[in-house]
């Protein structure tokens, strides 16, 4: 059986395939031991990276005091 060398990866985000894929820059909010590494292309890897620049926080649920 002979398959094909090149495999496509799949972007865990958007699910698109790519050539390339980049995994989740591992960030002090960003719990890598008890999550599985992520892995997204070039588009959703920037688009993290914008938003961890901006400030926006996913599933801190901060509230008033
Ligand atoms: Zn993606």
């Amino acid at each position: 059986m002979t398959e094909p060398v090149k495999r496509k990866l799949v972007c865990d985000t958007c699910g698109q395939e790519v050539d390339q894929v980049r995994r989740d820059v591992v960030d002090a909010d960003y719990n890598a031991i008890t999550k599985p590494p992520l892995w997204n292309c070039e588009r959703c890897y920037e688009q993290k990276r914008a938003c961890r620049r901006e400030g926006g926080r996913d599933g801190a649920g901060g509230g008033s005091p």
